[in-house]
C-alpha cells in the first residue's frame, strides 16, 4: 500500500475515532481541543537527534508514519548550538566531489529545504573564517531526519533536531509515529511541559 493511501486511510480512521468517541471520551477530547496535552519528540531518545547516535542510517518513520500529509514533524535548527560552519555536514553531502570553490558539489537534503546564508562579508581567501546561517524551510521539510543525524560529532554540534509542530499535528489519541518509533521517543505531555 502506498504511503499516501495509507495516510489517507489513517486520516479517515483518526477522524472516525474522534467522532466515535465524542460520547464517553468527550472530556479528554475537549482537553485535547484546548491544547492541554501534546505529542513531542524527545531529542535525547530519537535516533536522528540524539548525540552519540552516529554512523547509522537516519530513521524516517516520523515522515512515513505520521497521519498528516508531509508529516507534522520538522527539522529545527537550535541556533544557540549551531557552529555556523562553512562546510555544514547537514547542508552539504560531504562525500560528494569538491567544486571550484572547494565546497562539496551536492546538497544533503532531498527536498532542498535548507538555505545557506553568509553572515557578514565573505572572505574568499580565508574560508575557514567565513560563517553561515542555515535556515530550514518548513514548507518543504518533511522531517526525514537526514540533516539532523549529520549535525553531530565529529563534524556537527547536534544543533538540528526533530520536533512535532503543533500547528500541523492533529494530536492523535495514539500518535501513529509513537506506535512504530524504535526508541519510544514520542511522548505525550501537558502543554506547559512540552513547550518549556
Ligand atoms: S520514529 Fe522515533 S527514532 Fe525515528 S525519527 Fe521519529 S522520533 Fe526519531
Ligand atoms: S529533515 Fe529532511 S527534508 Fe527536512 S531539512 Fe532535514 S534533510 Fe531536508
Ligand atoms: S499525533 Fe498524529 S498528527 Fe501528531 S505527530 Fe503523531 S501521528 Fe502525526
Amino acid at each position: 500500500m502506498s504511503g499516501l493511501t495509507r495516510r489517507a486511510l489513517l486520516g479517515t480512521a483518526v477522524r472516525g475515532t474522534v467522532l466515535a468517541t465524542m460520547g464517553g471520551g468527550a472530556a479528554f477530547l475537549v482537553q485535547k481541543a484546548h491544547g492541554q496535552v501534546v505529542w513531542q519528540v524527545d531529542a535525547a531518545r530519537c535516533i536522528n537527534s540524539r548525540l552519540g547516535e552516529a554512523g547509522v542510517e537516519a530513521c524516517n518513520l516520523c515522515t512515513t508514519e505520521c497521519v498528516v500529509a508531509l508529516s507534522a514533524v520538522r527539522a529545527v535548527n537550535e541556533y544557540s548550538k549551531c557552529g555556523r560552519c562553512n562546510i555544514c555536514p547537514a547542508y552539504f553531502n560531504i562525500t560528494s566531489a569538491v567544486d571550484d570553490l572547494g565546497l562539496p558539489s551536492e546538497k544533503l537534503c532531498p527536498r532542498d529545504a535548507i538555505e545557506r546564508k553568509p553572515i557578514g562579508k565573505v572572505d574568499p581567501e580565508d574560508p575557514a573564517n567565513n560563517f553561515y546561517e542555515y535556515i530550514i524551510d518548513e514548507v518543504k521539510c518533511d522531517g526525514c531526519g537526514k540533516c539532523a543525524i549529520k549535525c553531530k560529532e565529529p563534524l556537527g554540534l547536534g544543533s538540528i533536531v526533530l520536533k512535532v509542530r503543533y500547528d500541523k499535528c492533529v494530536n492523535c489519541n495514539r500518535c501513529a509515529i509513537s506506535e512504530k518509533c524504535p526508541k519510544d521517543a514520542l511522548q505525550q505531555l501537558p502543554v506547559g511541559q512540552a513547550l518549556r
